[in-house]
């Protein structure tokens, strides 16, 4: 595992444009991708059809592109790996579901939205406050471990609705150690037996993304700390699956909050604060919406990438200003904390103002003529 040629990707969904925090976790991806020789994949994980937002996957990788953040394989760029869109992936995702079947790691559960509420109401009433379906109400509800073999082999062949759930084991510890937040370890009991794939057809995100970062030999997963509760079922399934010894290490990235440090950094606090939350403009295509970006707003991409940088890294010295090469040379996952890092967007502008402050006055009047021409100024 150690000597295994570094491979990370950057995941995301086309729900809409990328948020800074997501252009951040492609940014770290990339530095310690590049500092180690490896290779930076740019995956789309689009397996909920009903989230899916025209435009938003040119959005990323018109955006990527801008940073400079460059994909070595994926949907912009090709590879061997792929396809690199997960919905056209579909018939890989079955393979590995019915494995977990047929090693009884997992199951069919074939209950109505209705069968489903009634079991939410029948556990609240008995004082549970968040029902799940695990191993307690399992054994109550219409799945192949209740139903006769003979009943769900007709169900199936009849093409009745399914879904497959993992089957979460009863009281095991589920153990990893996470590259910035050390030993984590989740005991069984209080997780759910998680859907892994849909009755649309599709997988869900969990199944999807540990098979393809298996198939795609990613041998670090670094993503945002919103995922770090998704783990431990990924651990499973890595385990379920018989790869536990190609495993990826895991990597969970502080969250950015706010500018007054009081909860997660989100659009709102841009509009209302005046300031772009998204690297490039975006037109939301079903409201017309129309939203900034820092690309337009006149910020180099250098600039928008130093201050990214430092949202949750340090270099452990007092150098502020780096370029794309200096951040590949100095970063280190060791040096990015725990804690979640404000934004703040008075450095933003500081950051700007030292690139073009550097800038020569030939290059400044280069840049600059077509913003003063759109104010009729030359
Ligand atoms: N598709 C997920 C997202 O949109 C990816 C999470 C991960 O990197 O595993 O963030």
């Amino acid at each position: 595992m150690e000597n295994r040629h570094v491979r990370v990707r950057f995941a995301p969904s086309p729900t809409g444009p990328l948020h800074i925090g997501g252009v951040r976790t492609a940014l770290y991806n990339y530095l310690f991708a590049k500092k180690h020789g490896g290779d930076f994949l740019l995956r789309i994980e689009d397996t909920d059809q009903s989230r899916f937002v025209a435009g938003a996957e040119d959005y990323i990788v018109d955006a990527l592109n801008w940073c400079g953040i460059q994909v070595d394989e994926g949907v912009s760029a090709g590879g061997s790996k792929g396809p690199y869109k997960q919905s056209e992936r579909r018939a890989i995702y079955h393979k590995y579901a019915d494995q977990l079947i047929e090693s009884k790691l997992a199951y069919y559960a074939f209950d109505t939205p209705g069968e489903l509420t009634e079991m939410r109401e029948r556990m609240k009433s008995a004082g549970v406050a968040s029902p799940q379906y695990n191993v307690v109400t399992r054994g109550g509800m219409k799945n192949s471990l209740t139903l006769p073999a003979e009943e769900v082999r007709e169900r199936l062949d009849r093409g009745d609705n399914y879904v497959i759930r993992i089957k979460m084991p009863r009281n095991k510890d589920i153990k990893f150690e996470d590259v910035i937040r050390g030993w984590v370890s989740v005991n069984t009991k209080n997780l759910d037996d998680k859907v892994l794939f849909k009755s649309d057809g599709m997988p869900t995100y969990h199944l999807a993304n540990v098979v393809d970062d298996y198939l795609m030999g990613i041998t670090h997963v670094i993503r945002g700390e919103e995922w770090l509760p998704s783990a431990p079922l990924h651990v499973l399934l890595y385990e379920s699956l018989g790869w536990q010894g190609v495993m990826p290490k895991f990597a969970h990235l502080p969250l950015i909050l706010k500018p007054d440090g009081n909860g997660k950094l989100s659009k709102r606090d841009g509009d209302r604060l005046g300031f772009p939350v998204f690297p490039t403009n975006w037109t939301n295509p079903e409201t017309g919406e129309e939203s900034s970006g820092y690309r337009e707003r006149g910020y180099y991409p250098e600039a928008f990438n130093n201050m990214l940088a430092f949202l949750g890294w340090n270099p452990g010295t007092t150098q502020e200003l780096f370029t794309m090469k200096e951040l590949i040379s100095s970063f280190s996952l060791d040096r990015v904390g725990k804690a979640g890092a404000k934004f703040d967007f008075d450095k933003t502008k500081w950051f700007n103002q030292q690139y073009l402050r550097s800038r020569s006055g030939d290059d400044l009047a280069k840049e600059l003529t077509p913003y003063l021409k759109e104010e009729g100024l030359t």
